[in-house]
């Protein structure tokens, strides 16, 4: 089954990690400009969450649900699903049909977890918004 070997699978997955911190720091950077009082309060909740928790920060920030930042959200949770897939050794396989994802399609969008055809039939269902993954 797995067409990546161990060291393609490092790669990945420090590709995905450099890019979970990104957008970690960018939803920071996000909530930093702004300056009422909830937005105080959010940092101070931000800051008091463990970096190392791969759930934690995707499941604090959807919760919050501030709109700026549901499109890094959005992206912050492949990017976990990936790293989970990367963990238990399903990554580079596609998460619905189980059919190895094109080692292009990986390099691309190292977040992707489905294949093309997989990837399409969600985004129809539902409703064309996609990631663009
Ligand atoms: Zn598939």
């Amino acid at each position: 089954m797995p067409h990546l070997s161990r060291t393609d699978l490092d790669v990945f997955a420090r590709r995905l990690q450099a890019r979970r911190r990104a957008l970690i720091a960018e939803i920071r950077q996000e909530i930093e400009d702004d300056d009422d009082e909830h937005s105080v309060a959010l940092r101070d909740q931000f800051d008091s969450l463990d970096p190392h928790d791969d759930r934690a920060v995707s499941d604090w920030v959807r919760d919050v649900g501030i709109a700026q930042v549901v499109r890094d959200t959005r992206e912050l949770d492949e990017v976990e699903t990936a790293l989970r897939r990367v963990a238990d050794q399903s990554y580079g396989a596609c998460m619905d049909c189980d059919e190895a994802i094109p080692r292009a399609r990986l390099e691309a969008s190292p977040a992707a977890v489905r294949c093309v055809p997989c990837q399409q039939r969600i985004e129809a269902r539902s409703g064309g918004v996609g990631s663009g993954l």
